[in-house]
């Protein structure tokens, strides 16, 4: 699988405890996780086979690690879907990528096939180009997703909502949509904690999460990590013992006065 290149095999490395926030996301996954792993029992009861899921929103803010969590929590492997390499050359090469990647995916069921940036696939829809092979393309992925009842469990992420054909929407295709934002003040203390915990848990207790939950409005969950990846080399350069509250809001304010620098020239 790793070596075929449309679709790659993804270590399952992170759970739901890595991820800060995300609620509704993470019980209704968890609920499909119970159907999934007891799947007989359930269509035995009059449930239907989960399908997948739709995630859009900010970069930086949990979705592939959901993607990857998810498949951790089912216990079944993941399988990343290359929307740049399926796209070919030559007549008819995209939509083979395609029905060659279904089939493998379905091989392998059960498992999560995770279609990564699913808006570049669709792209030329309606725009020349491409449009003619995405359309097809889409078709297919549409005729799949509605038809399917393979223990596939898809899992599409997007970051641009505007990007996004309107029939992939639609009910049948996806069980659920979620929109993803940046997290809010609570879920960024959870974010710190996370980060923090998995570099320098002791000096966890010492640290004021609040004081720098206050301070990182608008932050996404990539640049909490960020700042606690920079902030615990600081403290390793300098050749000190713990990483403080100091440290971090320190980190912060270098950070801030960058994105203020772009904000003006983005306006
Ligand atoms: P992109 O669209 O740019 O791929 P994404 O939404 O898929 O972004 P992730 O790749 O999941 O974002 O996030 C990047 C990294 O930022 C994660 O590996 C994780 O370390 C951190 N991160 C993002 N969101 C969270 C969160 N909610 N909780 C904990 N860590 C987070």
């Amino acid at each position: 699988v790793q070596k075929s290149g449309i679709l790659e095999m993804i270590p399952l490395n992170e759970s739901f405890k890595e991820i800060g926030g995300l609620d509704n996301l993470k019980s209704w996954v968890s609920n499909k996780a119970k159907v999934f792993k007891n799947m007989n029992k359930a269509l035995e009861f009059g449930v239907d086979i989960p399908k997948g899921v739709l995630v859009v929103g900010m970069p930086g803010c949990g979705k592939s690690l959901n993607a990857k969590a998810t498949a951790h929590l089912f216990g079944i492997p993941l399988l990343r879907l290359d929307m740049g390499r399926l796209l070919g050359k030559y007549v008819g090469e995209s939509e083979a990528n395609m029905r060659k990647a279904i089939k493998l995916a379905e091989a392998i069921s059960p498992c999560v096939l995770w279609i990564d940036e699913i808006e570049k696939a669709f792209a030329g829809i309606g725009d020349g180009g491409n449009a003619e092979v995405a359309t097809r393309l889409f078709g297919n992925f549409l005729t799949w997703m509605q038809e399917k009842n393979s223990a596939t469990f898809v899992v599409a992420t997007a970051n641009d909502i505007s990007k996004l054909p309107p029939e992939l929407m639609r009910k049948g295709r996806f069980d659920e949509i979620f929109y993803v934002d940046l997290p809010s003040i609570e879920e960024r203390k959870k974010i710190f904690e996370i980060h923090i915990s998995k570099r320098r848990k002791n000096d966890l207790l010492s640290i004021n999460i609040s004081e720098l939950s206050n301070n990182t409005d608008g932050y996404s969950g990539a640049d909490i990590e960020g700042v606690v990846k920079e902030s615990v080399e600081n403290v390793f350069v300098s050749e000190r013992d713990n990483l403080t509250t100091k440290d971090i809001l320190d980190v912060i304010k270098n950070t801030s006065s960058l994105s203020e620098l772009f904000k003006d020239q983005l306006k």
